[in-house]
């Protein structure tokens, strides 16, 4: 089989036919499925991530021992190939080649959503440049999982994937962050898990909350919630706490809220008296690049006052 997409567009899998992806619209060409896998609990494989591994002509995969195992247990025998982040470049044109031929690739990496913290982006990039057709097969991913468990606002967050892993600079990036409003996750690994927290204490004091999600999926999942000082006490008084893989995440700092200039106050106070207040707070809001809501607002309040 060399193009599954079409064969669900013919209506084998009608919650499919909605698919945005529009190549050149070659049938003859292969497709590259972009395929997330578990990350830790084998019964998050899906029916379509089987289906669609077991009928590629071939997986790229980061670690090709790593995938011959997850295949193994699900039943599957595709030849796979490695792709990674030191010769991803360099397979690009056999992945072209292939895709040319009429056959489809499934991108795999180690564990969760190929691209996330992983290999896969100039290949993806280069491929939808060349007009290919690109399809995910979506899954697990461990920052969308800690995510949706860390009962942190989610509405907007802020993914930054590993920090650096020299201290100096990983305080400087958490000082660059410290007010950024947005929930902001990180991934993080045992050996490091410590000295992040500490230096978010640093960078954002020591009373900012934190989650730390360890192992989701797997076992010993924890997802532990509170001050990163007392997460820090946590792991000092329990070293199986500072165990396995990590998504950090921190509550986004509390928005300032933004002050008028004397001189936009004046301003609008000036032009309200000649203009009606929703005028006077748009020039105001044009010539100090304030808020013109604000603005209006605070006319309302000298008004009432
Ligand atoms: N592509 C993956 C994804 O979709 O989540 C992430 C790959 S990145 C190389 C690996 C990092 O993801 C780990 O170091 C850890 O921070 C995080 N991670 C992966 N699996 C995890 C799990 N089961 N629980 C917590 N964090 C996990």
């Amino acid at each position: 089989m060399t193009n599954l997409h079409s064969e669900h567009e013919s209506g084998q899998s009608p919650s499919h036919t909605s698919d945005p992806v529009v190549a050149n619209g070659d049938k003859t060409q292969g497709v590259l499925y972009v395929v997330a896998t578990p990350i830790g609990n084998l019964d998050d494989v899906s029916d379509r991530m089987r289906h669609t591994l077991a009928n590629v002509e071939r997986i790229a995969a980061e670690d090709t021992r790593r995938t011959r195992s997850l295949l193994s247990h699900i039943g599957v025998n595709t030849p796979c190939f490695s792709l990674h982040e030191h010769n991803e470049r360099q397979k690009l044109d056999y992945i072209v080649q292939c895709l040319d031929k009429g056959e489809s690739i499934a991108l795999v990496s180690d564990a969760g959503t190929p691209l996330i913290s992983d290999p896969g982006y100039p290949v993806v990039h280069e491929l939808r440049k060349l007009g290919f057709r690109v399809v995910p097969v979506p899954g697990a991913c461990a920052f969308v999982a800690a995510l949706s468990v860390s009962g942190l606002p989610s509405d907007r967050f802020y993914f930054e994937g590993f920090l650096p892993s020299k201290q100096g600079a990983r305080l400087k990036r958490l000082k660059e962050l410290s007010t950024e409003s947005a929930t902001q996750i990180f991934y993080e690994s045992s050996h490091r898990i410590r000295a992040c927290l500490e230096d978010i204490a640093v960078a954002m004091g020591a009373e900012r909350e934190v989650v730390i999600a360890r192992e989701l999926t797997k076992t010993f999942e924890t997802v532990l919630g509170g001050s990163v000082n007392s997460l820090i006490e946590i792991l000092d008084s329990d070293s199986n706490q500072s165990r396995g893989e990590f998504v950090v995440l921190i509550k986004g700092a509390e928005r300032q809220k933004e002050v008028l200039s004397e001189e936009s106050k004046n301003l609008a106070i000036k032009l309200s008296e000649h203009l009606p207040g929703k005028k006077a707070a748009k020039i105001t809001a044009e010539v100090f690049g304030d808020k013109k809501n604000q603005i209006y607002q605070y006319l309302l309040e000298q008004n009432r006052d």
